[in-house]
């Protein structure tokens, strides 16, 4: 039987390019979208014909447990997952309201919380299994203007280091890649003239590409298991 995998946030940008890859290596997916299942179906088309995996999309959202059970009652087997669906959130703190906090922590941390503690029983059974998360180099470093942003993937950088020592004596093994600025639509709140700013602090003078990360995936799905708990830079020199 071939891996399988999940991937939340799949519709586009990193998570759309985790896909592809996955598919390429022959991988059955579990694709998950929030609000667009037309392009995710297209994508699920797509990769099922040209590489001759299954792929099964749910649409919903991942910080509602219910939802993430009930996908999670469709799967069987499971070798990797990768939370990867996130929001962000750019302003001053002392404007930030209820609803905008808990909304950003629900869906970068809980949804992760639901993700891992559903897949893990799946993991155990063939006492192997991947996760990988979809983290920021803000969550090391902070970032002024996104305080509830950076909280969530430092929460999600330790939430890995934990979750790896718990996990390891069961062979499953738990890595972050902590991106830089990737080329997707999340950083389209940016005009030319902040972009052109953010672009001159990256010392390799351009923008991540989703298909960069997507490669540190496919890498990261296939190291030895002694590497796990990393929280692993790709930030083109940016920390
Ligand atoms: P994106 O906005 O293009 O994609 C985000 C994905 O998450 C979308 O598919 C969206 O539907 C999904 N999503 C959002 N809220 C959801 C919810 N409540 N339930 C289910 N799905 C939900 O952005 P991206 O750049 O591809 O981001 C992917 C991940 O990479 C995020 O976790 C983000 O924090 C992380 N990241 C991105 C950058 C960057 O510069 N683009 C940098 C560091 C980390």
């Amino acid at each position: 039987m071939g891996k399988s995998a999940l991937i939340t946030g799949a519709s586009r940008g990193i998570g759309r390019a985790i896909a592809e890859a996955l598919a390429g290596e022959g991988m059955d997916l579990y694709l998950l979208c929030h609000n667009n299942i037309e392009m995710l179906d297209e994508l699920a088309c797509r990769l099922t014909e040209r590489y001759s995996i299954s792929c099964h999309t749910f649409c919903g959202d991942v910080a509602d447990s219910e939802f993430i059970d009930m996908v999670f009652s469709n799967i069987d087997s499971l070798d990797v997952l990768i939370n990867n669906a996130g929001i962000s959130h750019i302003g001053l703190l002392q404007d930030m309201t209820n609803e905008e906090w808990n909304k950003i922590i629900n869906t970068n941390l809980s949804g992760v919380f639901y993700c891992c503690r559903a897949a893990i029983p799946l993991m155990l059974s063939s006492h192997s299994g991947r996760i990988i998360n979809i983290s920021s180099m803000w969550g090391s470093v902070g970032a002024s203007m996104e305080v509830a942003y950076s909280t969530t993937k430092g929460g999600m950088n330790s939430f890995t280091k934990a979750l790896a020592k718990e996990l390891a004596p069961s062979n499953i093994v738990v890595n972050a890649i902590a991106c830089g600025v990737i080329d997707t639509d999340m950083n389209s709140c940016f005009n030319d003239e902040e972009m052109s700013d953010l672009i001159n602090d990256i010392p390799i003078g351009r923008l991540g590409k989703p298909s960069e990360v997507a490669q540190v995936v496919l890498e990261l799905a296939s190291a030895p298991e002694y590497m796990t708990g990393q929280i692993i830079g790709m930030d083109g020199g940016y920390i």
